[in-house]
């Protein structure tokens, strides 16, 4: 029999031989199943985390991985100098399901986001000329770590420390029309945003505003870009977020849930700006591979035929009368938000001590910004796993009352 590796010594090696770029929870986990996740001592978490908003149709998913083997016994790779049936049906699909008449492939919600950038670029060069090339994006953004993702990302703390950044980027406040309206100058060529904000809160926009948002860059001929990598995919209880507001961008961008964890991203737009795109305008070896895009349309067909959108939205409703519960007898807790399975909780203390308190119960949550927790769990959680965590936080935060006194 294989001997099972310490924690102590996989979390030792890791932290000998790797960049030091993540600030890590010190378990090392080997297995999933559904929404549970086990680590090498064998311990079992209920993880709300699903690797990001990644992993929608849980793990170890059976249909993921028939998909799986099924292409990798066919065709794992090819150039995109060939045509490939899997990457056509997935991009026929998301066609079909979308504003979108077009789309790129690519392996991460910050190229999707580069592909984005580029095309609103082009297009607006092509049409009106060099001049006009800012690209507006909201203050506590969250693009990507790439240098031009990285440049409309909105927030101090991740920009810090690459400048120069590139240049041709405005930030105005998200929910403030106002700001926005001011801010677009006839220099503007896209306004990048994304519909929920993810990693700035979990921040809606209010009522009106992303009408508003639209109204202006249709008025000024303004590319609208939908960044939907965390929020798209059936999370909010609907396919993509922007489908909740009645508007729709003139870009999209996924990438988080695409593919349940196989890498892939996509870019997607209407045929006006597509045309700027063509024979070598963009490319990317790996965009789009028959493997990840086989996967993806087993889980995007499981999203539209198997209800899954519709339960996202009902246990999103469930776990959120469950908090609203909770808030009227813990005064920490002093704001819930989200839309169906991406659900932020804004606490007046860090979140972080709540975050550990949970692993250490058995659940993994993770926070957003410094005082918000945040829950993405896979759109398949039961209303069981859901009672289970709100009893823990229940308990996590009688505790803290307690030493509060
Ligand atoms: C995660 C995320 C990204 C970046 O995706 P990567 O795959 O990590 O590059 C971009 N935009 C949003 C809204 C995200 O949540």
């Amino acid at each position: 029999m294989e001997k099972v590796p310490e924690t102590s010594s996989t979390i030792k090696r890791a932290d000998q031989y790797m960049f030091q770029t993540y600030g890590r929870f010190p378990i090392t986990l080997v297995r999933g199943d559904g929404c549970r996740v086990w680590d090498d001592e064998g311990r079992e978490y209920l993880d709300f985390v699903a690797g990001i908003a990644v992993c929608s149709l849980g793990h170890s998913s059976p249909l993921v991985q028939r998909a799986l083997q099924e292409q990798a016994g066919k065709l794992v790779h090819v150039s995109n100098l060939y045509y490939t049936e899997p990457q056509t049906d997935l991009a026929q699909l998301l066609v079909e399901n979308s504003f979108a008449d077009r789309v790129f492939f690519c392996n991460s919600g910050a190229e999707s986001n580069e592909a984005a950038i580029k095309l609103a670029r082009k297009y607006s060069m092509e049409k009106f000329g060099p001049e006009r090339h800012v690209i507006i994006s909201m203050i506590n953004s969250f693009h990507g770590r790439t240098m031009a993702t990285l440049s409309a990302t909105g927030q101090e703390k991740i920009r810090t420390g690459y400048d120069p950044l590139l240049k041709g980027f405005r930030f105005v406040p998200f929910n403030d029309i106002k700001a926005l309206e001011r801010s677009m100058g006839e220099d503007v060529c896209a306004v990048m945003m994304e519909p929920i904000q993810g990693e700035g809160g979990v921040v809606c926009p209010d009522p009106g505003y992303l009408e508003g948002v639209r109204a202006l860059c249709s008025e000024k001929g303004v590319a609208l870009i939908f960044d939907e990598v965390q929020v798209g995919m059936g999370r909010t209880g609907k396919l993509f977020a922007h489908e909740h507001y009645g508007v729709t961008p003139d870009i999209m961008t996924l990438a988080k849930a695409l593919g349940n964890g196989l890498p892939i991203g996509a870019m997607l737009s209407t045929e006006e700006l597509a045309q700027a795109f063509g024979p070598g305008s963009h490319a990317t070896t790996f965009g789009g591979t028959p493997l990840a895009t086989a996967v993806s349309k087993a889980v995007l067909k499981s999203l539209l035929d198997d209800g899954w959108v519709m339960h996202a939205k009902n246990m999103g409703d469930y776990f959120k009368a469950g908090l609203e519960k909770l808030s009227q007898k813990h005064d920490v807790i002093k704001n819930i938000r989200g839309l169906g399975l991406i659900i932020g909780v804004e606490l007046d203390v860090p979140g972080a001590p709540v975050v550990e308190a949970c692993r250490q119960k058995g659940f993994l949550i993770i926070g957003a910004q410094e005082k918000v927790l945040r829950f993405v769990p896979p759109l398949v959680v039961k209303k069981e796993e859901i009672d289970l965590l709100l009893e823990a936080l229940d308990n996590i935060f009688k505790d803290m009352e307690m030493k509060r006194g």
